[in-house]
């Protein structure tokens, strides 16, 4: 198998031939068709989270055909589509397993993080941790709803019942959620870096209600905010924006620090809550009402060698949507 390996933080991705893996037990081989790439491997490519494997391949969007199958797997056949999200694996037996809350488990494996994942050929996974896909719509646009619309999809749940929703950060998941929210008769308000009119028509094109800058006041308070974006200077503007009661929702893995900010701004029963990871019923839930919403995703396909360009353009916004790679 070929693989782009990042041997440690802060270093380029490498082109490395590697002996083909074998399926352990309730295992799959799979021979990867596209995986997308998100926010999430350039946090682990700074090695801003604290279990990195190294050295790691990443990706965590992934979508392949099942090429072999370790002892005791189930429910799967050679040659069917399935796609692999960012939880690899739970332990099944610690109080967050046990309490159906296997996205906060105490022993978790996570895909393009702490085993290896989808920017190769080939790929391991836990087949209990894997969906199958069917065969309508392309890998390429599916890629990205194995995170962006996962996470997205997690986060609109926390966010609650709000007519009025902020999107703050408009790039893979909230291009998803928009089409989600306004299937389900919701206003989404967009907000983008500063300036950027390009991004701004963008989501206006998805289906927002209005767009503008993160430091521009949207034309209705929102009931309801969901931060892709990672500048901690978000929190305090995202809960200026909101009406009393609402709930702003951190769904990135990894924020800046957060800046104080007067009390006033949370006070009148707003809430601050993070979203972390998602769970197996998560997964299934989304799959099936994307495919009903008849979600279309913008990506932008690149080889898998180009890898490490791809990385560079998603942290400089470089395009529209997602970035997908392709073997
Ligand atoms: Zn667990
Ligand atoms: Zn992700």
């Amino acid at each position: 198998m070929h693989a782009m390996v990042l041997a440690a933080p802060k270093t380029r991705l490498e082109w490395r031939e590697l002996p083909d893996p074998i399926p352990g037990p309730g295992e799959l081989r799979v021979k990867v068709l596209a995986c997308g790439v998100c926010r999430t491997d350039l946090h682990v490519l700074d090695g801003e989270l604290p279990e990195i494997k190294f050295p790691i391949i990443p990706g965590h969007e992934i979508v392949g055909r099942v090429d072999a199958m370790g002892v005791g797997v189930e429910g799967f056949r050679v040659g069917e589509r399935v796609g692999i999200p960012w939880l690899g694996h739970t332990c099944g037996h610690c109080p967050y397993c046990l309490m159906e809350r296997e996205n906060l488990c105490d022993h978790p494996l996570f895909t393009g993080c702490t085993r290896d994942g989808g920017f190769a050929t080939h790929v391991i996974s836990d087949s209990r941790f894997t969906f199958p896909l069917g065969e309508a719509n392309e890998s390429v646009a599916l890629a990205p709803l194995l995170c962006a619309g996962l996470i997205g999809w997690r986060s609109l749940s926390i966010a609650g019942a709000a007519q009025n929703l902020g999107l703050y950060g408009f790039g893979a998941a909230a291009h998803i959620v928009t089409q989600v929210a306004r299937w389900e008769g919701r206003k989404v308000f967009a907000f983008t870096r500063p300036g950027d009119v390009k991004g701004q028509q963008f989501a206006i094109g998805m289906g927002a209600s209005w767009a503008g800058g993160s430091d521009e006041t949207p034309p209705e308070l929102l009931d309801a905010a969901i931060l892709y974006a990672t500048p901690g200077e978000l929190v305090p503007l995202a809960l200026a924006a909101t009406r009393k009661g609402a709930r702003v929702v951190c769904a990135g893995i990894h924020m800046s620090d957060l800046p104080s900010f007067p009390y006033r701004l949370l006070w009148e029963e707003r809430q601050l809550v993070s979203v972390a990871n998602l769970t197996r019923s998560d997964g299934i839930e989304f799959l099936r009402l994307a495919e009903q919403i008849g979600i279309v995703t913008k990506t932008t396909a690149y080889p898998l060698s180009a890898a490490n360009e791809a990385l560079d353009d998603l942290r400089c916004g470089r395009f529209e949507g997602a970035a997908v790679l392709v073997p």
